[in-house]
């Protein structure tokens, strides 16, 4: 079987990292990347780090808007898809990368495999809502990392082609912790182990406003204890150009630090107090690694987090934060929320079974 995937940025990378691996066991790959992240330090390192193949084919769509970037990858992904004549195109969670891979597979008649079917944030402002919601309704086979995501579907009619695999993401952390342990990332900042809180923001709604770039910095200054926040190239862009970036550097016990890689983010994730973030996968991965969450949003798709307890959301608001933080605190037991640590293989034999 010959299955084209898609990837695009941070997030895919890291899937694609154990699922890489297991799809080349069952079949060909061919792994595209479409170049919506291009900054080295949100990609290229990943590939080092994670040991992903070589991408055959680089779309190379650099910077835009997001329509902009669908069009240019759809245009350029349409050329790859016909000259290479998959049997599958498989995409990864809720990107502008995901959606236009998705819509070239629905135009072209190939059968599209989604990992990460099946989230739902409810919140159909939200980019990523979206992206995800269209990708799900155009594929034949939907790889759902919960029960939750399994339960959305058959809310919407999908039943078809669905199946409860686990989360990529848990394999990649539980395949990278031992070196992620190895390195002395919060030491190297100056950082006690256990005495920092790391922080995450890169979401539009973080980003794409002034109202919301004030409450952002309200919240950062407003934390009172050492943190890190390793900053995203599109939250950094826009600080700076608001003019608030020299302010926020001046913020007593604030570290602002370029992106992380992905080891060195999971030793800084392992060693924090708590985490603050708007990422999807950061909410995971703190669950993972028993730190405790506190989501600025006001939704999640990971709801199984804050209904154990693992995770609080607070909005970007500075007194809910406060409060959460007073709070914070992490139950003993975890249970088994994202599978096996064997969600890749799941997928390669799911996506064979449906469509090989
Ligand atoms: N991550 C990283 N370095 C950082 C911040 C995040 O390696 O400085 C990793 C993190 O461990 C997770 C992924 O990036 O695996 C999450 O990506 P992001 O937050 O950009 O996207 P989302 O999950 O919200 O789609």
């Amino acid at each position: 079987m010959r299955i084209v995937s898609l990837v695009g940025n941070r997030p895919q990378f890291v899937k694609a990292a154990p699922l890489c691996t297991a799809l080349r066991a069952q079949g060909e790959e061919i792994l595209v990347h479409s170049g919506q992240h291009y900054d080295p330090e949100l990609a290229d390192l990943f590939f080092d780090e994670l040991g992903i193949p070589a991408p055959d084919h680089a779309l190379e769509v650099g910077p835009g808007t997001p329509v902009h970037q669908i069009a240019m990858i759809m245009e350029r992904f349409e050329h790859v898809v016909r000259d290479e004549g998959p049997d599958a195109v498989l995409v990864y969670g809720d990107t502008t990368t995901t959606l236009a891979g998705a819509l070239v597979a629905a135009k072209r008649g190939i059968p599209l495999a989604h990992v990460e079917a099946g989230l739902r944030s409810f919140d159909k402002a939200m980019p990523e809502e979206q992206n995800r919601v269209v990708t799900d309704h155009l594929s034949a086979v939907l790889l759902c990392p919960t029960r939750q995501a399994v339960d959305n579907l058959t809310a919407e009619g999908i039943t078809r082609g669905v199946h409860l695999v686990g989360d990529v993401m848990f394999d990649a952390s539980r395949m990278f912790a031992p070196l992620a342990e190895r390195r002395d990332a919060p030491v190297a900042l100056g950082l006690d182990p256990g005495g920092y809180l790391l922080v995450t923001i890169h979401r539009a709604a973080a980003t794409d406003t002034p109202g919301a770039l004030d409450d952002m910095v309200a919240v950062l200054s407003s934390l009172g204890q050492p943190a890190v926040f390793p900053v995203h190239p599109r939250t950094r862009a826009a600080l700076q150009a608001g003019g608030r970036w020299d302010a926020l550097g001046q913020v007593p016990g604030l570290i602002l630090a370029p992106p992380a890689g992905y080891l060195d983010f999971a030793s800084l994730l392992m060693g924090a107090r708590a985490v603050l973030t708007d990422s999807g996968g950061v909410q995971k991965e703190a669950y993972f690694h028993g730190v405790p969450c506190i989501t600025l949003r006001d939704t999640t798709e990971w709801v199984e987090t804050v209904a154990g307890g693992f995770n609080t959301l607070t909005g970007m608001d500075t007194a809910r934060v406060r409060e959460a933080l007073a709070g914070v605190a992490m139950p003993a037991e975890r249970p088994p929320y994202y599978g096996d640590g064997h969600a890749a293989e799941a997928i390669a034999r799911a996506v064979v079974a449906e469509l090989g």
